[in-house]
């Protein structure tokens, strides 16, 4: 049988594969019509075959696997965990205007760093500069990749050999690798730890001063909370001390709110433009985070210590890029247009509502669900949605989830059957049971769900 298999080479020459050719590139047909012919090879060897395919059945086979080959590894989802800022499914969601913005700078020549008054060359920040200094009240302000980026050079820039004093009660662990101590150590600073886990007093940070000390470093605690036994030094403190030291005070904020999230009833987030009244040298902050916009990250601050950060040669490696620029001033300029965020910027709408409208929602969501009840149960229960990306950690947002328990199912079952659809779904596990919150799923997303759990139902019904 083996020896009746058609080769490679014979079957890169049929007419069929050959067509193929004028769709896919060459190299991906051949390696498509070896994978097939191995498969066919190995099922023989495995004695899973009474008759050898035809070159025509394995022309079939090399489609479907170029055709797996070709479908995008990245795709959209449906968000039903109530993270808001979920940093494995994207973060934030843009406004309309920055997808405008952003597809507008991807299919047309701009002014990213050209004058047009002065028909010269010019810097790709200016498109931000104005709006951040509007919106934060800061002298200076600096783009790049993203936060930990903005983090490795400003240290860099401003303590590079030089010592970095920070409490050990903010040596934080962002996840996805961002551990503060780590990049500090790769920006070429020397870190100073004082005081403990869950005190550190101004005394502390005075006795660690000394001839090599270049930063004082605040960082947000981003996603934890602590409570019982703890003191820690306020920024205000940590400014006037560097005033009398001549250290500088860098802070690192994570989330970077522009706006004031407790007008919505939520605790306090720091909003940037308070934190730079203070008097801080510089404050670095995520865009994709509270403020809503794409991956980015902003150093807003002093003139000097900015400016040496423009000019430091880290700066082109961490350079923003001119869609991700696009977005941003877009998302800006939304800001900036006040209390109409409220619908216009996605993440800030989801924050925003209140747990009776998506109780409201999720009711009209299972009402349309049909006959499901033989196989699942499915009704709506009270919990909690997350802010996420190191925002807010102990805001709880009161919600209302889907709950979907079956009795042919466990909750793993339920939970992977939503991800396989056209759409996946992600879902929240719980104890026994599968929770969809709504808060993060867009109403013209409500079908794909309502299709998601009739799949599921399916399944259950075939499983019984
Ligand atoms: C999120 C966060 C970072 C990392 O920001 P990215 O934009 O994800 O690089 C750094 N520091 C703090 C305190 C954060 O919350």
């Amino acid at each position: 049988m083996l020896r009746k298999l058609p080769s490679v080479e014979a079957v890169l020459q049929s007419e069929l594969i050959a067509a193929l050719t004028d769709r896919y590139s060459r190299p991906l047909v051949v390696s498509a019509v070896r994978e097939a012919v191995a498969g066919e090879r190995n099922r023989i060897m495995e004695g899973g075959r009474t008759e050898v395919s035809s070159t025509a059945e394995i022309a079939g086979l090399v489609t479907e696997i170029l055709e797996a080959k070709m479908r995008r590894s990245m795709r959209r989802v449906v968000n039903a965990t109530g993270v808001v800022l979920h940093t494995n499914l994207g973060r934030a969601l843009l406004a309309a205007s920055a997808v405008e913005a952003l597809a507008e700078a991807a299919t047309h020549y701009t002014n990213l760093e050209y004058d047009l008054a002065r028909g010269k060359r010019s810097t790709r920040e200016i498109h931000v500069e104005r709006l951040v200094r509007d919106l934060t009240g800061a002298e200076a302000c600096h783009v790049v990749n993203n936060n930990a980026g903005a983090v490795l050079l400003a240290l860099n820039s401003l303590a590079e050999g030089r010592e970095v004093v920070v409490s050990r009660g903010e040596l934080v662990e962002i996840g996805g690798s961002f551990r503060l101590p780590e990049v500090m150590a790769k920006s070429g600073s020397k870190l100073v730890e004082v005081g403990t886990t869950n005190r550190t007093t101004a005394r502390d940070y005075e006795q660690a001063i000394g001839k090599d000390t270049a930063v004082l470093l605040k960082v947000h605690k981003s996603n934890f909370k602590m409570t019982g036994f703890v003191s820690e030094v306020s920024l205000e403190e940590l400014v006037e001390m560097g005033r009398r030291k001549k250290v500088l005070v860098m802070e690192d904020l994570g989330s970077g709110a522009m706006i004031d999230f407790s007008l919505l009833g939520l605790p306090g987030e720091p909003v940037v433009a308070d934190r730079v009244a203070l008097g801080v040298s510089a404050v670095t902050f995520s865009c994709d985070k509270l403020l809503g916009g794409p991956q980015a990250g902003l150093i807003v601050g002093e003139k000097g210590p900015v400016k040496r950060m423009k000019e430091n040669p880290l700066s082109r490696a961490l350079r923003v890029d001119k869609l991700s620029m696009a977005a941003l001033e877009a998302t800006l300029l939304e800001i900036l247009s006040g209390p109409r965020v409220r619908q216009t910027m996605p993440s800030v709408r989801m924050i925003a509502e209140t747990a009776e409208e998506v109780r409201k929602r999720s009711e009209s969501l299972v009402g349309r669900l049909g006959p499901v009840s033989d196989a699942l149960s499915v009704t709506i229960v009270e919990g909690i949605s997350q802010v996420g990306g190191g925002a807010l950690p102990g805001a709880d947002l009161k919600t209302w989830l889907i709950s979907v328990t079956s009795a042919s199912l466990d909750e793993n079952a339920i939970e992977s059957a939503l991800r396989e659809g056209p759409v996946p779904v992600v879902a929240r596990i719980g104890k026994g049971a599968v929770y969809l919150d709504l808060r993060t799923v867009l109403t013209e997303e409500e079908p794909v769900v309502v299709d998601a759990l009739r799949r599921v139902a399916d399944v259950a019904r075939r499983k019984r």
